[in-house]
């Protein structure tokens, strides 16, 4: 019952990009060549194949969009979508006419069955646009990068007066890498308005996200309406700080159209058998029969289910029973993260339970315990998927682990035959506020420690939004954006291609989208791109002369800001000069004294740059510590707007 057929076969972009197209794409090198002129549009995720051509088509009052019967819905979207922006809706045109002069044509077309479902070709002319996919949902995706093709202001929520809606002339083949492209949002440790979810959901899709994984009970709250059991959405058993409110059947179900439309499955998490105050508050009997510990007046908040209570596997059948008719997809996440053994060894319930099933520990009653549950998802046909704990005890036979604690519960999955997603704290963890951009766009899904068969048991990634922290819906938009954007290319595009500076140029293109959006993304961290690094190895308390490739960055002759950033160690670092060299010849310099360490003194140096062959460049620095040499840190670059 997979979604789809994962880890397609990959073609190298770069192999195939014609050298015009290189040079127009990776904007840092080849302006002196004859495609200088051709700007590459910053599309992310960054598609398999793209050729840019010189020419545009304008989109106008004029434009009509025709589409075939298939292609319906989309057709709809896309006019949709254009409509706030153009403050026109273009007409749409059923059946495909001739005279299809001045058009955007939408097709499916099965002979396109080597792209997959979620593939699609784009290819932009004078004369018209036409996107066409083996399915509906690479068309969806086709039209997703048109919007990128357009001025940013596109995707501003008013019309926008005096832009031209003009496209470059591109030839697009694309197709995801992974079939498994998700976000989680956390609604159980504190709540969200139901429009929120939907323009989070929004945004997935311009992302080419496509599981949106819902996590709706946690120690905060109980999120979603079960008929029967209304005891759970007492605003008693929530969490201090936790937003009120929670979504009745039918509100879910109308998240679920909203998401289906965007070709996203959602995949609902009832966390179990830990996580569960506010259910075990609300019915307390499904706890193990011993007290709770009472510190200093206040009575422990119940975790854990008792799995020697039959009570417990009723009520849980029960909800399970609810999810899986209210939830279409093919999966349903059960948690089992996080869940303390201790009461169940002191339970008379449990201690029973264990006896009769000849289980040794409480790592087995848990075992026992998630196999009972996917024993009942799947008579109702479901898949069960949990984060890495559920493989304390023995896996359940055909479970898909979701690795979170690093990659190691994901590599053991794999290597069992379990399908795995992987989901690791280290650069998928978004409400981590720390992990940078650059971390989270260096993670690769597939670790080495896995064969190629192996391998193909990794259906995908995804990061986590977990709200333990009640952040409001502006401070979401900031843990989320732009990381998302990096990791929406991890998932989607080729790891051939795989470039941060490259990446980060069009990241920065992109950016004015979101803010049109009305997204509060984080901005992104320190001015330019990053050309170095230093560390303990290459420093000294003595100054001492240090040069590093100049290879990106440089755009031309004009005025350069060089910033050098600590990131840790217990020393700073001191900058005495810096010069740009070519050829052993000194182009430009600043001889400041500069430092950056827990504090930054003139650690931004600038430099004139004058008109220069393109022969390599060098950035040289003299530099010290000042008390040892344990010292981390980045150089980086960026060419400053013209003095007046
Ligand atoms: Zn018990």
């Amino acid at each position: 019952m997979k979604i789809t057929s994962f880890n397609l076969p990959y073609m190298s972009a770069r192999s195939i990009f014609p050298k015009l197209c290189v040079a127009a794409l990776i904007g840092t090198i080849g302006w002196s060549l004859a495609a200088a002129e051709i700007v590459a549009p910053a599309i992310v995720p960054l598609p398999m194949k793209m050729e840019v051509a010189e020419g545009t088509f304008t989109l106008t009052s004029a434009t009509r969009v025709v589409f075939d019967e298939a292609s319906a819905e989309t057709a709809r979207q896309l006019v949709d979508s254009l409509k706030p922006a153009m403050g026109i809706a273009m007409e749409r045109v059923p059946g495909l006419p001739n005279d299809a002069k001045a058009t955007i044509r939408l097709t499916q077309d099965e002979g396109l069955k080597r792209l997959g479902k979620e593939g699609y070709q784009l290819s932009v002319t004078p004369d018209g646009i036409r996107i066409v996919g083996a399915a509906q949902a690479g068309v969806f995706y086709g039209v997703q990068t048109l919007r990128q093709l357009l001025p940013p202001r596109i995707f501003a929520t008013e019309p926008v007066k005096d832009v031209a809606w003009s496209v470059p002339c591109v030839t697009i083949e694309d197709m995801p890498r992974f079939a498994w492209r998700g976000l989680m949002l956390d609604s159980g440790h504190d709540f969200q308005q139901k429009a929120f979810v939907e323009r989070f959901i929004d945004l997935m899709a311009l992302h080419k996200f496509n599981i949106f994984h819902w996590h709706l009970t946690d120690l905060g709250t109980w999120s979603i309406e079960i008929k029967g059991r209304p005891k759970l959405l007492d605003a008693a058993t929530r969490g201090p700080g936790v937003k009120p409110g929670h979504y009745t059947q039918e509100e879910v179900r109308e998240v679920l159209r909203y998401a289906a439309a965007r070709h996203i499955t959602v995949v609902p998490e009832i966390d179990m058998p830990g996580h569960e105050p506010p259910a075990l508050l609300a019915y307390p009997e499904l706890d193990c029969p011993l007290p709770r510990a009472d510190k200093d007046g206040k009575v422990e908040r119940p975790w854990e289910f008792c799995l020697g209570n039959e009570k417990t596997y009723e009520f849980l059948e029960e909800v399970l029973g609810q999810v899986s008719e209210v939830f279409p997809g093919p999966y349903i996440h059960i948690g089992g993260d996080e869940c303390p053994k201790g009461r169940w060894l002191r339970c008379p319930l449990c201690q029973a339970r264990m006896t009769e099933q000849h289980l040794k520990n409480g790592e087995e009653l848990q075992s026992y315990f998630i196999r009972r549950i996917e024993k009942y998802l799947q008579s109702k046909g479901r898949r069960l998927i949990g984060w890495d704990e559920i493989l304390e005890g023995g896996l359940a036979p055909n479970a898909t682990v979701m690795s979170w604690r690093g990659m190691g519960g994901g590599i053991a999955a794999a290597k069992a035959g379990h399908d795995v997603v992987m989901a690791p704290t280290e650069w998928t963890y978004f409400d981590y506020p720390n992990t940078p951009v650059e971390k989270v766009y260096s993670f690769e899904p597939v670790p080495n420690e896995l064969s190629a068969g192996q391998g193909m048991h990794v259906l995908g990634a995804q990061a986590q939004m977990w709200t333990d922290t009640h952040p409001t819906e502006d401070q979401i938009d900031a843990l989320v954006y732009p990381r998302a954007v990096a990791l929406a290319e991890v998932v989607w595009s080729s790891p051939v291609n795989r470039n941060y500076h490259e990446f980060e140029d069009r990241l920065r293109a992109h950016l004015p989208r979101l803010a049109a959006l009305g997204v509060h993304y984080k901005p992104l961290v320190g001015a330019g791109r990053v050309i170095g690094h230093w560390s303990p190895a290459e420093t000294s308390d003595t100054p001492k002369v240090v040069d590093w490739k100049l290879d990106t960055g440089i755009k031309g002759a004009g005025r350069y800001a060089i910033t050098f950033q600590y990131e840790h160690g217990k020393s700073r670092y001191q900058i005495h000069a810096v010069e740009i060299i070519q050829e052993g010849k000194v182009l430009a310099s600043d001889k400041h004294f500069g430092w950056s360490g827990a504090s930054n003194q003139n650690h931004v140096y600038q430099l004139e740059l004058a008109q220069h062959s393109n022969a390599p460049l060098t950035l040289r620095a003299t530099v010290s510590t000042d008390w040892g040499p344990d010292s981390h840190g980045r150089i980086m670059i960026e060419k400053l707007a013209a003095l007046p």
